[in-house]
């Protein structure tokens, strides 16, 4: 190897851990700083990830090892775009790899989206993960609630709406989660599916948990069942499809307990309109579906209405563009072949990489961004040559410019600050054992970091 390289990687979420890990165990002469715009790392694991999911919440276990070993220096509270730009990568670094995620809804185009109590699934998850720029207080005054679309953030949503808030009072959820979701009125939460119970997109340890639900009753509709609605001996057929098509029939055949909230699942049903009343969600119309050639559906023509006081949309997230970097407005995604950043031409942009939900899109679960880091990886170590020499390869000087900007960022020892201060505040509560209490509030977060 030839030459020490200088890389930055934007998004300290598991894709851009992972890429860092993966950097090093290549090219081991490398000094990698990782920025977030966010002033603790983890990305999606500490903001997407629902709280009542500790396992996957586990993950991060592994991340801090990462991050612990020294070998990555950590910069929060850094915005891409705002306090660095490609520029001054450039002038920092020989590479930079973009692994920013995808945090917003995807749209849905369809009359009365904009309505009061129409959410994005993103928002709503942002706010239970107490992430620090979005609103403290939701508007949880719903009796009936539908929640749009078959994937596992569908579940997540519909999960956290129909608990009742001691169930996860255990958690780390922020106090104002706990309140806003003790006071919630839901009784009726409704996950609709446009295509059929054999085409959902959930994985059957999310599906089964769905049953486990403290005083949540399941409801599915014999409506939504065709005839040989799922064929075990079909070909194509995986484990995980037999497993969640046998929890769902263990559903139809169990009678309902009378629990105080339910969880209707409902198939076949493609969002038409939101149906508002002086400006606010009072319904919903739906055009039930059947299923056409090639797995997809198409509308029978029937419409359904339900009256529901709010509608949260979980059909997909999308990635934002960044400053100067090229991007895919159509599939939200920064433009690249294999990890390495191309222009509308195609033409690869000299030291510019993507990895994680931005460079493939918001499909997969967190393991799968390992591999994709490591395509992204492979390819910035094929390209080390090629890469110019930065004119401010020095370790200090990415500091001085930070510091000349007056950019408050926190480090890695901020992190283990804040990281203690959570856990102590879990310690100090009675009642419940509590492993953490997040603080949600940015300038507190970077408070408690950059304290002596
Ligand atoms: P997803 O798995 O792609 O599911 C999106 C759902 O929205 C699909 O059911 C899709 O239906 C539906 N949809 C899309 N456009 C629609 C429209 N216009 N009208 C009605 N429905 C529409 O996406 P996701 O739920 O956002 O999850 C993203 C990734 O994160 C997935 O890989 C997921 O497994 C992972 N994740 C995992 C967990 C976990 O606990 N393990 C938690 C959250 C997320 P069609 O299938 O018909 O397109």
């Amino acid at each position: 190897m030839s030459k020490s390289l200088r890389v930055a990687i934007v998004g300290a979420g598991p894709a851009g851990i992972y890429a860092g890990n993966i950097l090093h165990n290549q090219y081991p002469d490398v000094s990698i700083d990782l920025f977030d715009s966010l002033p603790a790392p983890y990305g999606l694991i500490r903001y997407g990830v629902a709280p009542d999911h500790p396992r996957i919440k586990g993950i991060v276990n592994s991340l801090h090892e990462m991050l612990g070993e020294g070998t990555i220096r950590f910069f929060g509270n850094v915005t891409f775009g705002r306090d660095l730009n490609l520029e001054d990568i450039r002038e920092h670094y020989h590479a930079v790899i973009f692994a920013t995620g995808a945090i917003k809804d995807a749209e849905l185009d369809i009359p009365g989206v904009d309505l009061d109590g129409s959410f994005g699934a993103a928002d709503f998850v942002s706010w239970f993960d107490g992430h620090p720029d979005v609103p403290r207080t939701w508007p949880l005054n719903a009796e009936q609630v539908a929640v749009l679309g078959n994937g596992n953030v569908a579940l997540d949503v519909a999960r956290m709406l129909a608990k009742h808030a001691d169930d996860l009072l255990s958690t780390d959820i922020p106090e104002n989660v706990y309140q806003g979701l003790k006071a919630s009125p839901v009784t009726d939460v409704h996950v609709f599916g446009r295509r059929g119970p054999a085409q959902i997109k959930f994985t059957p340890i999310e599906l089964r948990e769905l049953g486990e639900i403290n005083d949540v009753d399941i409801v599915v509709y014999e409506e939504d069942f065709p005839d040989g609605w799922f064929d075990e001996d079909a070909e194509g057929v995986t484990n995980q499809q037999k497993v969640m098509a046998r929890v769902i029939n263990s559903w139809r055949e169990q009678p309902l307990t009378g629990a105080s909230r339910r969880l209707h699942l409902h198939f076949w049903h493609k969002p038409a309109e939101i149906i508002g009343d002086a400006g606010k969600v009072a319904g919903m119309k739906f055009e039930r579906t059947q299923l056409a050639e090639g797995g997809n559906v198409v509308g029978t023509g029937t419409m359904v209405n339900y009256p529901l006081q709010a509608v949260y949309r979980a059909i997909g997230y999308f990635g934002s563009a960044l400053p100067e970097v090229p991007f895919d407005d159509k599939y939200g995604v920064i433009r690249n072949v294999a990890g390495r950043v191309v222009d509308e031409a195609g033409t690869d942009v000299a030291g510019v990489y993507a990895t994680g939900w931005i460079k493939r899109g918001p499909v997969g679960l967190i393991g799968h961004t390992k591999s994709d880091a490591l395509e992204t990886v492979t390819n910035l170590v094929a390209d080390v040559e090629l890469l110019e020499d930065p004119a401010k390869p020095g370790q200090d000087q990415i500091l001085e410019t930070l510091a000349e900007r007056g950019v408050e960022f926190t480090t890695w020892a901020g992190w283990l600050k804040l990281n203690q201060h959570e856990m102590d505040l879990g310690a100090a509560f009675t009642g419940v054992e509590r492993e953490r209490v997040k603080v949600v509030d940015r300038e507190e977060q970077v408070s408690i970091s950059n304290r002596d």
